[in-house]
């Protein structure tokens, strides 16, 4: 397999690398133009997005668009855990061993790749048309503190696609907000800014008792995100 390099200029720094058994080169290109990664937006009259991300639908837009997370953990476990037992019973650095720790290896690589790819692919169509975007600020320290929670948010790597999204957004010079870890993004009323005391998981949808605002639980914590 080979691709020619995209961008011409004086090689720097190259670095190889492996991952599951494949190798990956990243090479380093000194160019003239200073901009070459900036890309420039793609319409002039695309609306600001708030954006609000969560483990069932890993990003819910203000404008109602949802993309799914795949979870491949949840789909991979038994597949993992085969792969785990299997080492555990070989004897340490046999070739059987060796053998079992590639396969273990596989399927970590599959999962990644399977969770990177719908993050790539989320984040491209968030900010292809979005002129500006509002996200939040994931209080992940004190997620993980609720068990049932953890793995669920280890598996769908949120922060990890916050980071992505904002590279993104701002290699097209889309100006991001962050909303603050403290802002009730859920809880508030995306029409009046009523904030409810409570509003439990479970319920799906936001219904506002003072000015009767009804909708989607998520879409309605996209639009609180929204800038402007
Ligand atoms: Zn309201």
């Amino acid at each position: 397999m080979r691709e020619e390099l995209r961008w011409t200029g004086d090689i720097g720094r190259v670095v190889v690398s492996r991952k599951d058994d494949k190798w990956f080169v990243s090479i380093l290109v000194r160019t003239d133009d200073a901009n070459t990664m900036v890309q420039v937006p793609l319409f002039d009259d695309r609306p600001a997005v708030g954006v609000d991300v969560g483990i069932n639908t890993l990003a819910t837009c203000s404008d109602g668009t949802k993309y799914e997370n795949p979870r491949p953990l949840k789909r991979y476990l038994r597949k993992l855990r085969r792969a785990g037992r299997m080492l555990s019973r070989k004897v340490y650095l046999s070739r059987n061993w060796h053998k079992a720790r590639k396969r273990l290896a596989h399927v970590h690589y599959r999962i990644a790749c399977i969770r990177e790819d719908s993050h790539h692919k989320a984040s491209t169509s968030i900010v292809r048309k979005a002129s500006a975007i509002g996200i939040e600020t994931l209080n992940v320290s004190g997620l993980l503190k609720n068990r049932k929670l953890a793995k669920a948010l280890s598996d769908s790597a949120l922060s990890k696609f916050l980071t992505m999204l904002k590279y993104k957004a701002e290699r097209r010079g889309i100006p991001i907000t962050e909303a603050s870890m403290f802002f009730a993004s859920s809880k508030t009323c995306s029409s009046c800014g009523h904030k409810k005391a409570e509003l439990n998981l479970s319920e799906r949808t936001y219904h506002c008792t003072e000015c009767s605002f009804t909708c989607d639980r998520d879409v309605n914590a996209a639009m609180n995100l929204c800038p402007v």
